[in-house]
C-alpha cells in the first residue's frame, strides 16, 4: 500500500512535491502542460511502483496487478475483467496505451483512502489517478460466490481504464465532469450499467456548465452531477454521433478548451450545447432502460 507514515519524511516530500507539481501543471497554459503532463504522470508511476515493490504481482496480457495476501483469491477474477475491458474500450477511443496498465487492490476503504489523501466518507470501488488504476478490494463490495461474469458486468474495470485511455490521449486536457461522463458512457454502452438513484432524475432542476465546470466534486448531489455528466456526453454521441465524440476528444487533444471543442465538432456555443444536453437528457434518460 502507499503508507505516508509521519515519520517518512522523505516519502512525504516526494508525495507533496509531485502532488504540488501535478496541481501547478494545471494551472500552467495547455502548450506547456501537454508536454510536462506525461512526464509528470510517468514520475507519479515510478513512485507508486517504488511504493508497493512489497505487494505480490499478477500479470496479464495488458495489465499487471498487485495486491496482498488476503486478495490472493481474487485476483486473477480482476485480471480477467481488466483484459475483458480492455478492448472495448481502446476501440470505443481508438488508442492503447503504451507498455502495461498497473492496477493496486486496496484490501479496504481505510487503505484506498489513505492512498488518497482522503479524510471524510469518500468510497469509491476504484479510482483513476496518474496512470494508475486502484481498485477497493471486490471482497469489501461483492457478494461471496459472485462470478467473473458479475464482477465484468458491474465492477469498475471499464469506467476507470477509460479515465485511464482518456487522460493518456488529452494528457489532463479536460474539465472533472467530462471523464466522468465518458467513463460512464463507455460502462453504459459495454455494461448497460448506469448509476440512477432516487435523486438524479434530470429534471428541470440541472446544474449548469458552470457548476459542473468549476466545482464537480464539491456540487452537494453527486449522483446527480455524474449522470448530467452521462448525460452531456450520451447527447454527443447518440445525437452527433460517434465520430463527434471523437473528435471533441482529439480537439481535446490538440489543446483546446472543452468550449471550443464543442464549439468546433457540434457547431454550438456553450449556452447552446447546455440547454441542448438538457432538453434532451430530460426526454431520454428518464426512463430506466432495461438491460
Ligand atoms: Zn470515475
Amino acid at each position: 500500500m502507499r503508507k505516508v507514515a509521519m515519520g517518512e519524511t522523505g516519502t512525504l516530500i516526494v508525495v507533496i512535491g509531485l502532488i504540488g507539481i501535478l496541481l501547478l501543471v494545471f494551472m500552467m497554459p495547455s502548450r506547456t502542460r501537454l508536454w510536462l503532463y506525461p512526464l509528470v504522470r510517468q514520475a507519479v508511476q515510478i513512485k507508486v511502483n517504488y511504493e508497493t515493490s512489497h505487494m505480490a504481482i499478477y500479470e496479464t496480457e495488458h495489465f499487471i496487478v498487485k495486491y496482498t495476501p488476503a486478495d490472493a483469491d481474487v485476483v486473477s477474477m480482476i485480471g480477467q475483467a481488466a483484459e475483458a475491458a480492455y478492448q472495448p474500450v481502446i476501440e470505443t477511443l481508438q488508442y492503447a496505451p503504451p507498455g502495461k496498465t498497473l492496477i493496486l487492490i486496496h484490501p479496504n476503504k481505510s487503505e484506498l483512502r489513505q492512498a488518497f489523501g482522503w479524510s471524510g466518507n469518500e468510497s469509491a470501488m476504484g479510482v483513476y489517478w496518474g496512470g494508475t488504476i486502484q481498485l477497493l478490494s471486490p471482497h469489501v463490495w461483492l457478494n461471496d460466490g459472485a462470478t467473473v461474469e458479475k464482477f465484468i458486468h458491474s465492477g469498475p474495470m471499464v469506467h476507470e481504464y477509460t479515465h485511464l485511455v482518456f487522460d493518456y490521449i488529452t494528457n489532463g486536457n479536460y474539465p472533472r465532469w467530462f471523464t466522468e461522463g465518458l467513463a460512464q458512457y463507455v460502462e453504459y454502452r459495454v455494461n448497460h450499467y448506469e448509476w440512477i438513484t432516487t435523486s438524479n432524475t434530470l429534471d428541470g432542476n440541472m446544474h449548469s456548465m458552470v457548476e459542473l465546470d468549476g466545482q464537480f466534486d464539491d456540487l452537494p448531489n453527486q449522483s446527480l452531477a455524474y449522470r448530467e455528466s452521462l448525460a452531456a456526453v450520451r447527447y454527443i454521441a447518440e445525437v452527433y454521433g460517434e465520430d463527434k465524440l471523437l473528435g471533441v476528444i482529439m480537439s481535446l487533444k490538440t489543446g483546446n478548451s472543452l468550449e471550443k471543442a464543442i464549439s468546433k465538432n457540434l457547431g454550438l456555443d456553450y449556452t447552446a450545447f447546455e440547454s441542448a444536453w438538457q432538453q434532451w437528457a430530460s426526454m431520454h434518460m428518464n426512463t430506466r432502460v432495461e438491460k
